[in-house]
């Protein structure tokens, strides 16, 4: 197979554009510097319309989990109530992390594939009085999203924070901070936002910073009202990934030139298409069609196939990867992700290889018929 012709269709990392890719080798600057100062005040506006609030943001230097573990760590206290809600591995973490901090934690899970049902948070928050909720926007591990405007709307009604892991969806699915009641919104760079990995963003609301200043969980590195104050001056309190601010900003400035719908209409064309080939193809989606990602589709591998079969051959003879199951799914499923720097002709290329690795390994398979239900979506017929 050719040398470096590869197409990474995985939900992060994602592919790096060139201009964001040229940005990020820059030679050098200082990061107590004017420059670096107007350039962290721009990432930051910019950042505010892709979240759609008005607060406060902070980027740190570290993956989202580090993200998620800030948020944790600045709203959580030993014997604190957290309610989790679990709709597959990235809720389980947000959990995990919130035990790890010594919060008593009620964890409902709505099962791998599935998506948060409002009627059983209802049903909590009217049986306890919690002083967070822990949801996750897209459910990376099954594609599947969750209704945060619903969520936020009951956490709203009541006093306690609603954390949200945004890091799969923030870019590609619209997400409404301050209309939804999000109190903390957790993103990476390496999703949508079209980066390496490196940076996790974190967004708080002012009925999260009534929490933050008296809480009693250790912080340091991940200290919220650090940053704050370093930011007063467009500052980090430590040295930050300064290639990555440079990359965040071009390709900010993308989306920026793109417009936020647009970009939130391309990965529903794709998400739709994708789904569509997979149809065609006889194969199952994992995620019930109203809760759908649109970043990322998780297929069910056909009966008596593992998964993992399906994109070893994908991988070497085609140079595409998809994402394989994590936790109980591992080999039940696949996961191609239509995330980030993403377009039509990627779905196709996915798609067309799909058909072929399954041709390659003994399924049954009409050649072309994913491809063309993927280009009927495109062409805006019925599918
Ligand atoms: N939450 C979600 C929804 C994710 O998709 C991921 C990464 N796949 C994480 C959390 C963890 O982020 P990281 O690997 O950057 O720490």
């Amino acid at each position: 197979m050719m040398q470096d012709k590869h197409y990474l269709m995985i939900p992060g990392p994602t592919p790096v554009p060139p201009a964001v890719a040229a940005a990020m080798s820059r030679p050098m600057i200082g990061h107590r510097t004017d420059d670096f100062a107007a350039m962290h005040k721009r990432i930051v506006e910019r950042l505010r319309v892709v979240f759609q609030t008005g607060n406060d943001i902070f980027i740190l230097t570290n993956s989202g989990t580090g993200g998620m573990e800030a948020a944790v760590a600045n709203t959580v206290s030993p014997g604190d109530r957290v309610l989790a809600l679990v709709t597959g591995n990235f809720g389980e973490r947000f959990a995990r992390i919130a035990r790890e901090y010594g919060a008593e934690v009620d964890e409902v899970h709505f099962g791998w594939g599935n998506c948060v049902d409002l009627k059983a948070v209802e049903e909590k928050l009217s049986s306890a009085r919690y002083k967070v909720v822990l949801a996750t926007q897209n459910e990376t591990s099954t594609g599947v999203v969750n209704d945060i405007a619903g969520i936020g709307a009951l956490v709203g009604k009541t006093s306690a924070l609603l954390l949200v892991d945004g890091i799969s969806g923030v870019g590609g699915i619209e997400i409404k901070m301050d209309e939804w009641n999000v109190d903390v919104l957790v993103t990476a760079s390496q999703k949508a936002l079209m980066l390496p990995p490196g940076l996790a963003m974190v967004a708080v609301s002012p009925k999260a910073w009534e929490v933050v200043a008296g809480n009693k969980s250790p912080r340091f590195y991940l200290s919220l009202p650090a940053a704050k104050k370093a930011c007063e001056k467009w500052n980090t309190a430590y040295t930050p990934a300064v290639s990555l601010f440079a990359g965040l900003d071009a390709a900010l400035e993308m989306m920026m030139a793109e417009g936020m719908d647009n970009v939130y209409a391309r990965h529903m064309l794709m998400a739709r298409a994708t789904r569509a080939a997979v149809r065609a193809l006889g194969l199952e989606q994992l995620a019930p069609e109203e809760a759908a990602s649109p970043v990322v589709t998780a297929v069910k591998s056909p009966a008596g196939v593992d998964g993992d079969d399906i994109r070893k051959v994908l991988r070497k003879e085609y140079g595409v990867t998809f994402a394989g199951g994590q936790g109980i799914l591992k080999g039940k499923i696949f996961r191609i992700a239509h995330m980030g720097f993403a377009d039509k002709m990627d779905v196709i290329i996915a798609i067309s290889a799909l058909e072929m690795a399954l041709a390659r390994i003994g399924q049954p398979v009409d050649l072309g018929s994913g491809v063309r239900a993927a280009q009927k979506v495109f062409l805006g017929g019925n599918e």
